[in-house]
This record gives C-alpha cells, sequence and structure tokens, in this order.
C-alpha cells in the first residue's frame, strides 16, 4: 500500500496502514492518505477558520478527502478565549486531550435574566440548579490545522459561487450568505487576567443588581458579558465590573480584582431567528456550518464534523 501524506510534501512511510503517523520531514503528526484513495479523492473547500471550520476540516482528514480552506483570517487569529466559550466535544484524532470541570450556576430568576438579556421572555440556558460538566478548550482546535492549506481570503457570495466551478465536490462555508444581518446582534464582554488554577465557572445573572447577564471564568480568563442593547463604553463597563467585586456573595467567587481588563466584542444571534433551509442554499454542494451560517442559535461548532461527515458519505 502506498502511502502519501500532505505534510510538508514530504512522503511518510507507514507500514501499519494508519491513518495517522509522524513526519520525517517535520515530526509532526499527518495524515497518512492511502494510495487507494488516489484518484478518487473527493475535493472539498472549507471557508471560514473558527471552531465550526476546525471540525470540518477534521471530518474530511478523517474520511481522507483533500481539503483547502479560504479564510478571512488564519485559524491561529481566530481562536476565541472570552466568554462562556467552552467546546462540548472535540475532533477525534487530535492526540491527548484534558477536559476541564466547569461549574454552570444562576442567580435570581431565568425570567429577570431574559429580560435583561432580550427584552422579553423566551426560553434561554439559564440554568435552575448547579450542576458541573466536564468541557474541553477551544485551543485543542489548533491541532486540527496541521498540514492544511489556508488561503487568507474574504469571498463574496460570487466568489464562493466561482469556487464550485473549480472541481471542488463540496463547499461548506462558515459564516452567513442568506441574509438576515438585523438577527446579528453583538454585545460587550469585559476580559481580565486572573490565576489559571481557580475554579472554572459560569455564572448566569437573573437579578436587577448587577448589569451584566453573565460572568465566566475560563482558562485564567474572568469575563462579564453584558446584554446587546449596551455599548461599548470601556469607562462605564470597567467601573461596573471593579464595584461588583466587593459585593457578596460574588467577592468570594470572583477571586482578586483582576489588574487590568480588556474588551471585546461578541455576537450572537436573535432567539427568534428562523435557521436556513435545504431550498436557500446558493447551490446544492454549497452547505453552510456553524450557528451563524445556518442561523440556528442551537448549532454547536461540532456538530459540523457529522454535517460534514455525512456529505461526504452521500457520494
Ligand atoms: C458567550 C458565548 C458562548 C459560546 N459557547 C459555545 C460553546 O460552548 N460551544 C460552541 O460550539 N460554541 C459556542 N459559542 C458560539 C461560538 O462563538 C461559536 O460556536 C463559534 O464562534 C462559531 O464558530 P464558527 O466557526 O461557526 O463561526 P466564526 O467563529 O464566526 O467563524 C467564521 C469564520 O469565517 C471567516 N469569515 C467570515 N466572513 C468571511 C468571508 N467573507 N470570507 C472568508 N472568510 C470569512 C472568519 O474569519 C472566521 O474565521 C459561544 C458563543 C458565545 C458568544
Amino acid at each position: 500500500m502506498g502511502e502519501i501524506s500532505d505534510c510538508c510534501s514530504a512522503k511518510v512511510y507507514n507500514p501499519g496502514g494508519d491513518k495517522w503517523a509522524r513526519c520525517e520531514a517535520c515530526h509532526e503528526m499527518s495524515l497518512v492518505i492511502s494510495g487507494d484513495w488516489g484518484g478518487t479523492r473527493q475535493k472539498v473547500a472549507v471557508l471560514g477558520s473558527g471552531a465550526s471550520a476546525a471540525f470540518a476540516v477534521a471530518a474530511c482528514k478523517s474520511i481522507g478527502a483533500e481539503v483547502k480552506v479560504y479564510s478571512s483570517v488564519y485559524p491561529t487569529e481566530n481562536i476565541q478565549q472570552t466568554g462562556a466559550y467552552f467546546l462540548h466535544a472535540i475532533p477525534p484524532n487530535i492526540g491527548h486531550v484534558e477536559p476541564v470541570q466547569v461549574s454552570i450556576n444562576s442567580i435570581g430568576e431565568a425570567a429577570v435574566y431574559s429580560e435583561m438579556q432580550w427584552g422579553k421572555v423566551v426560553p434561554t440556558s439559564f440554568p435552575i440548579e448547579e450542576r458541573t460538566e466536564l468541557w474541553y478548550s477551544p485551543m485543542y482546535l489548533n491541532r486540527v490545522w496541521q498540514s492544511v492549506p489556508v488561503f487568507r481570503e474574504t469571498l463574496s457570495t460570487e466568489d464562493i459561487i466561482g469556487l464550485t466551478h473549480q472541481g471542488y465536490d463540496w463547499v461548506f462555508h462558515s459564516f452567513p450568505l442568506v441574509g438576515r444581518h438585523e438577527s446579528l446582534v453583538q454585545f460587550p464582554i469585559v476580559v481580565g487576567k486572573q490565576a489559571n488554577h481557580l475554579r472554572d465557572f459560569i455564572l448566569y445573572n437573573g437579578t436587577v443588581q448587577y448589569d451584566w447577564v453573565r460572568a465566566t471564568r475560563q482558562f485564567g480568563n474572568l469575563c462579564f458579558e453584558y446584554p446587546h442593547t449596551y455599548s461599548i463604553d470601556d469607562e462605564y463597563l470597567f467601573r461596573d465590573v471593579i464595584g461588583d467585586f466587593s459585593a457578596p456573595p460574588l467577592a468570594e467567587l470572583m477571586g482578586d480584582v483582576p489588574a487590568s481588563y480588556e474588551f471585546f466584542c461578541g455576537r450572537d444571534i436573535l432567539p427568534s431567528t428562523r435557521p436556513v433551509t435545504r431550498q436557500e442554499y446558493v447551490r446544492h454542494n454549497i452547505v453552510p456550518i456553524g450557528r451563524f451560517a445556518t442561523w440556528d442559535r442551537k448549532a454547536f461548532a461540532h456538530h459540523a464534523y457529522t454535517t460534514v461527515e455525512s456529505h461526504l458519505q452521500e457520494r
């Protein structure tokens, strides 16, 4: 069986026939493509380089499809570590991973949280009882990008249709093509650094005592998310957060006041948004993945893995 790796254009000899082997040139673990797939490998373009794109690329690698990525930024610029952003799952074949234990809790009432967050009472992820879950750092997704060609380009819808004429069997896009931009909202996140050994948590606020709606500590970042109706006014939000540190019972949970803060802009989809349907795809082989491309608030990045896998298995 002949084996060729995408890694460094170097050939990797893999007598065991495993899909993964260490490249002799750069010593990274790389996907080994069996000679049996030659000529029949599906060609895939993945658009974007965020979390959904990473899962899509992982699925392509696992099935042995030839994948190229087009994105307005490189993967390393994407890895988002702000707000309540943990991964519920990680792609297979990326080596050893350690889950983190996250406590999920709330103060106040779900209806108050929803009113503050969305201006009306809608179903939300507000937890009624405290629970603990095992999640993963988004940083693990960095491993997926090894030996994957990424072209830094900002694509228009016309560019994407053009890709379908370039011999790609499938084009998976992770940013919206179907216009519904009034449903996309931006919100401020205030982030301070803390010791990384402190307990990770997500705390939903259902009281009118605080202006922020969710406080999170993850991977050494203490984050406060504000409703999208707040403008990103650094001075006001900074004073607001500092004030809350002295107020029990939060003082104990939050730990020491971080020495400095940064301000980020998060984005989300309004709860009433209708997800895109198959009929709305621009072409039958252009497929949306991830919550922003599908306009589906319930779509997690890891769902892209099975979406891509099922399409590739269709042929
Ligand atoms: C507070 C909070 C908590 C969250 N928790 C989770 C969670 O636990 N699990 C989870 O899966 N998700 C979570 N999410 C959602 C998470 O933000 C998204 O799932 C994730 O960012 C979506 O990744 P994505 O790859 O679908 O989209 P994005 O991260 O938006 O990536 C889109 C990519 O497309 C590129 N791009 C955009 N336009 C173009 C263009 N015209 N041409 C080329 N490239 C382009 C961008 O550069 C980017 O690389 C959370 C979100 C928030 C705000």
